[in-house]
Formats: structure tokens, sequence, C-alpha cells
């Protein structure tokens, strides 16, 4: 687990629009950079990038970087998302950039927050493709390709986030998993709370609290989520659960 690089290394010190110095001004419970001329703010984003998670007989596929940060690590085959792109479109385009290979998605192998890029934190959303056509030959900004065996992933991983898709594979996690499985927290940090609420309700206007493990994401009350997420719905108010509770 990297630290968090502070400030973010996309933070300006003058104005976008007028390009007046920035001052810090409290907003939303934060120190933001404002222009005191024209009021534009300074918002800092966690950027999105998009992987493809191709894996052909056992083995996976994964680039080497050719240029800085972190050159000649491996990677899964990624990029940033472009403004107005959707982020399994990079998937694909970022596969034919860097190997040359026309895939086609098919699902999602999970979403992983990154702090260690010193171009800033990130978010990576890491999708199942399957090879429609060519072979994988490094291009673009890619040194090399390869496929590696589990036993033979190289040490020199490039970003967390691409170290924890990988790493789910290795510990067996192959296959896309439904639903909250998906949300890895794991490695997210002890920012508070600890524990993650979600409400579920139901047309008929019952609803359920599900207990995620901020650690495992792992829905704890698995009673509680079939008992909301099955037929028959009742006509329960929608503290009926919580008085069913108490009843137990
Ligand atoms: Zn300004």
């Amino acid at each position: 687990m990297h630290d968090l690089f502070l400030p973010d290394p996309g933070q300006p010190h003058f104005c976008a629009k007028c390009a007046q110095p920035l001052e810090p001004r409290s907003d939303g419970g934060r120190d933001r950079p404002r222009c005191p001329a024209c009021g534009w703010t300074y918002y800092a984003k966690p950027a999105l990038g998009s992987a493809i998670f191709l894996e052909e007989d056992g083995r996976l596929l994964l680039v080497q970087r050719a240029h800085e940060p972190y050159k000649d690590y491996w990677m899964l085959p990624a990029g940033y998302v472009e403004y107005g792109e959707d982020a399994a479109e990079t998937a694909v385009r970022e596969a034919m950039e860097e190997t040359g290979l026309v895939v086609e998605v098919t699902g999602i192998q999970g979403l992983y927050f990154g702090a260690g890029d010193p171009r800033g934190a990130s978010h990576l959303a890491v999708y199942t493709v399957r090879r429609h056509e060519g072979t994988a030959t490094a291009a673009d900004d890619a040194a090399d390709a390869r496929w590696f065996a589990p036993s033979e992933i190289p040490d020199r991983i490039a970003f967390d986030s691409h170290r924890k898709a990988i790493g789910r594979w290795l510990k067996g996690q192959r296959k896309p998993a439904p639903g909250p499985s998906l949300l890895d927290f794991s490695g997210a940090g002890p920012a508070p709370p600890l524990l993650v609420y979600a409400v579920i309700e139901n047309p008929k206007g019952t609803t359920a609290r599900v207990v995620y493990s901020h650690s495992t994401a792992v829905c704890r009350d698995r009673e509680a989520f079939s008992q909301a997420s099955s037929p028959p719905l009742r006509m329960d108010p929608p503290d009926a659960f919580d008085r069913g509770r108490r009843r137990a």
C-alpha cells in the first residue's frame, strides 16, 4: 500500500480561467484553491483508468512499461479514460494500442483504488475480455507484451491498483463475482466509516439494511439480503425490517 500523494499532483497555482494566483478557501470541509478574482475553484478529482484482463490457457497478458513512471515495470494493458469515453471502450482501445489485439469485453473483473501513482490517485476499472483477433505484440507505450502463468508473474508490477487486480487472480478468484463482492475496499485505508451501509428498497416500500465489512466488502447479513431481494414482496412499512429483528 502506497501513501497518497498530497497535495494532489494536479493542483494548480493559478486560475485556469483568468490566471490569477489561487488562494486556499474552506469549501465542503476541505481547503480548495480558489480564484479571488473570478471565483473559479479547483476540485481535486481522482482519475479513472481502464484495463483489460485477458487470460488464456491459465496465463495472463501483461505489458511492460516503456516510459516513466515505473519504466520497465509490468502492468495490465491499460490507459486513462478520455472525457466522454465509456471505460469499456477505453479498455478495447488500449488493448489495440498497446498489444495490437482486437478484444471484446465480457465482464468486469473489479474496480480498484490506487494511491501510489505520482501523477495522482486514481481508480482502475478492470474488464475481462475475449480475444477476437490478433497476436499480442508490444506497441505504443508498451516495451513488451507477454503471457504469464501465476507462478511467473513478475515482482515488479506498476501501481497498486494493478497489483490488487493481479493479486486477486493469483488468489484464485478468477471469475467475476456478482454484486457487492465486486467492490474491493482492501487497502483503501482507515478512512471512516469503518462499516458501509446500503439500504435496499423494494418496489413495495420495505427496506432492509445490509452490512458490508470494510476490509472484505462481504455481505454479513445474508438473511436480511435475501429477505429484501426475494419475492414475494410484502406491504410492510419501511421500518418492518428493524421491528422484525427485535421480534426475532
Ligand atoms: Zn479566475
